[in-house]
């Protein structure tokens, strides 16, 4: 094996920490699109749709992060869009059916949503760090964070959502919400 192999063109951990941030970042755009489909559906929940607007911006900020991530590891990201635009369309195309309590179902869906980022990011931590990319760990330890705050804050809040939503069902306004 020559010395260029050993430094870093056959490195699998490199290799796998490349591909697991293409992966991230379609996480996020398709989380994107589920959490702006989803404030679209809460105008009867001012709060929890405020947070869901909040996450977004901080879902748009973590993809250009990832992205980052990718050039700063050498990477060509001019294919990341192509992939945004599949799961936007696949989110758009989802988005058709409506039931009356979409949005618990919503509520349920980010709830797991946030934890598959939870574990994806930790798992990118580790990958980072077995890498010796450092700068790659630490923002990927800031987006875990980000994570986090929306699964314990969707935690705290869905409980108070179903409440509001038996309600409303209760007084006969949940013909389309
Ligand atoms: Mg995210
Ligand atoms: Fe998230």
């Amino acid at each position: 094996m020559n010395t260029v192999r050993q430094q870093g063109y056959d490195n699998p951990a490199r290799e796998n920490l490349v591909d697991w941030l293409r992966n991230a970042h379609a996480m996020e755009v398709q989380a994107e699109a589920m959490l702006k489909g989803q404030a679209g559906r809460l105008e009867h929940y001012p709060e929890v749709r405020a947070r869901v607007e909040q996450h977004v911006t901080e879902t748009q900020q973590q993809a250009r992060d990832v992205e980052q991530c990718l050039k700063s590891l050498g990477e060509d990201t001019s294919t990341l869009k192509d992939t945004g635009g599949k799961a936007m369309a696949l989110m758009q195309a989802m988005g058709g059916t409506v039931t009356s309590d979409e949005v618990i179902k919503g509520a349920i869906a980010s709830y797991a949503f946030e934890h598959m980022e939870i574990a994806s990011y930790t798992a990118l931590i580790a990958a980072a760090q077995a890498a010796g990319e450092t700068q790659v760990a630490r923002a990927c330890e800031a987006i875990l964070q980000q994570e986090k705050a929306m699964a314990a804050w969707l935690a705290e809040h869905t409980p108070g959502v179903v409440q509001q939503y038996l309600q409303r069902e209760r007084a006969g306004e949940t013909s389309k919400r």
